[in-house]
C-alpha cells in the first residue's frame, strides 16, 4: 500500500468540517475544487458557495482545518460561486445592458483611475501591451496595480517573472500583490497551479475576480490597469458592472479580421458605459534590416477603424523582437532603455490623459525619466 500523502490528510481534515446545507463534510459534499499541494507545503482550494460572503466563516474554518495539518506551511482558500444547475439557470443575457447607475456607485474603488486592456481577440499582444503600459506608468513615479483578469490564461506571472511565486496574506487575511518591476501584481496564476488548470463556470469565475479585486491590499493606487480576456464575455462584462472603470483601451492588430471583432467589442463597451480610450495597434510593422517597414499585418488597419468608430487611436507599436523577448523572460521591455521603453512611456502617457479626460479629473503628473 502506498503511504498516504500530505494531500490525502489535507482531505480528511477538510471533510471533518461539515457543510452546513448537506449535513456531510466539505470533500464529501463536493464543494472542494482546484485542491493542490504545493512541494513547500502549501496548500490551495476553492470552496464553492452560493451564499456569497455569507460563506466566509466557512471558507475560515475550511482553511484553518487545512492548516492544523501536520507540513503544511500555508493556505490560500477561495470562495466562489457554485454553478446553478443548467435547468434552473435563466439564460445568460445576450445583449450587455449598462450597469445600473447605482451599482457603479457603491463599487468599491481599488485605485483613483481604472483602466481595462482589452482586445477583442486573443494573441494580439493584448497582455505584453498592458504589462508594458503598467511598468512605464510606474516608472513615471504613479504607484501602479495590474490584475490580471484573464482567468482563462493568466500572463502575468510569466511576464512578470514570479512563477511559483506566492502573494503574502495579511493578518487580516487580504493578498499581499507581488511587486514586481515597480508594478503591484495581482493574478489568479499566483493562486492556483498551472498544473491543476480549473473548469471555470460562469458564476465562479466571476466571485473569483471580485474576490481577487476586493481581498487585495493594493495600497493607495493612481492607477490600476486590468488586463482581461480576450473577447466580449462576461468576464468584460461584470468588470464594466462591478467596477467604476474609467475606460477601456482596445488592443488589435492591423488585420481586417481582428478588426471586424474590434467593432463588436467597442459597440459593447459604449453599451456598459465604459468609456472606450482608444485603440492601441500592436505588430503593426516590422522594420527590417535596410530601416523600410514591412506592413506584415496589413497597413493602418487600426488606425481607419479608430476613425470610422470615431475612438481616438493612441498608437501603434511595431513587432519587437525586444518585447517577445522580455515577455518570455519576465523582464518587460518598458523597464528598459530600448525603443519599446520610450514607445510604452508615451503610450502610457497617452492612455492615462485620455482617461483623466473621461473621468474630469486633472491628468496625473507624468514625469518620464
Ligand atoms: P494576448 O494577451 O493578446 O493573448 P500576448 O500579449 O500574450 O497576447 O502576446 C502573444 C505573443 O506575442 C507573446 O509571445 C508576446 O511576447 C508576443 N508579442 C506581443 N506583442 C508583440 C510585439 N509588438 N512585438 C513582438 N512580439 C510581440
Amino acid at each position: 500500500m502506498s503511504q498516504p500523502t500530505l494531500e490525502t490528510f489535507v482531505r480528511e481534515a477538510l471533510n471533518r468540517v461539515p457543510d452546513p446545507a448537506s449535513g456531510k463534510g466539505l470533500i464529501d459534499s463536493g464543494r472542494i475544487s482546484g485542491l493542490v499541494i504545493r512541494p513547500d507545503g502549501r496548500a490551495g482550494f476553492i470552496l464553492e458557495t452560493d451564499r456569497g460572503p455569507a460563506d466566509e466563516p466557512l471558507r475560515a474554518a475550511a482553511e484553518k482545518a487545512a492548516a492544523s495539518v501536520s507540513g503544511v506551511t500555508g493556505v490560500t482558500a477561495v470562495l466562489t460561486a457554485h454553478g446553478v444547475p443548467p435547468s434552473s439557470s435563466p439564460p445568460p443575457p445576450r445583449q450587455p445592458v449598462p450597469p445600473p447607475p447605482e451599482a457603479r456607485k457603491g463599487a468599491a474603488r481599488p485605485a483613483r483611475t481604472i483602466i481595462a486592456v482589452a482586445s477583442a481577440k486573443g494573441g494580439v499582444g493584448k497582455s505584453t501591451v498592458a504589462v508594458n503600459l503598467a511598468v512605464a506608468a510606474a516608472r513615471s513615479g504613479l504607484r501602479v496595480g495590474l490584475l490580471d483578469a484573464d482567468i482563462f490564461g493568466p500572463s502575468l506571472p510569466t511576464m512578470m517573472g514570479a512563477v511559483g511565486r506566492k502573494p503574502e496574506v495579511t493578518a487580516e487575511r487580504r493578498m499581499t500583490p507581488l511587486e514586481l518591476h515597480g508594478v503591484y501584481g495581482m493574478s489568479i496564476g499566483y493562486l492556483i497551479s498551472p498544473d491543476n488548470p480549473i473548469v471555470w463556470r460562469g458564476p465562479m469565475v466571476m466571485s473569483a475576480l471580485v474576490q481577487l479585486i476586493n481581498d487585495t491590499e493594493w495600497g493607495d493606487l493612481d492607477v490600476l490597469f486590468i488586463d482581461t480576456p480576450p473577447g466580449t464575455g462576461e468576464v468584460q462584462l461584470t468588470l464594466a458592472q462591478r467596477l467604476p472603470m474609467d475606460g477601456v483601451v482596445i488592443v488589435s492588430t492591423p488585420q481586417e479580421v481582428a478588426l471586424v471583432d474590434v467593432r463588436r467589442g467597442v459597440a459593447m463597451f459604449r453599451k456598459t458605459a465604459v468609456p472606450v480610450l482608444g485603440i492601441i495597434e500592436n505588430m503593426a510593422w516590422f522594420e527590417q534590416p535596410d530601416g523600410s517597414r514591412a506592413y506584415i499585418f496589413g497597413e493602418g488597419g487600426a488606425q481607419k477603424t479608430a476613425a470610422e468608430l470615431e475612438t481616438p487611436f493612441l498608437g501603434a507599436i511595431p513587432i519587437l523582437p525586444e518585447l517577445r523577448e522580455g515577455g518570455d523572460a519576465g523582464l518587460p521591455a518598458a523597464r528598459g532603455e530600448g525603443v519599446s521603453a520610450r514607445a510604452f512611456a508615451l503610450l502610457s502617457e497617452a492612455v492615462l490623459n485620455a482617461a483623466a479626460k473621461t473621468a474630469g479629473k486633472p491628468p496625473p503628473v507624468i514625469e518620464f525619466l
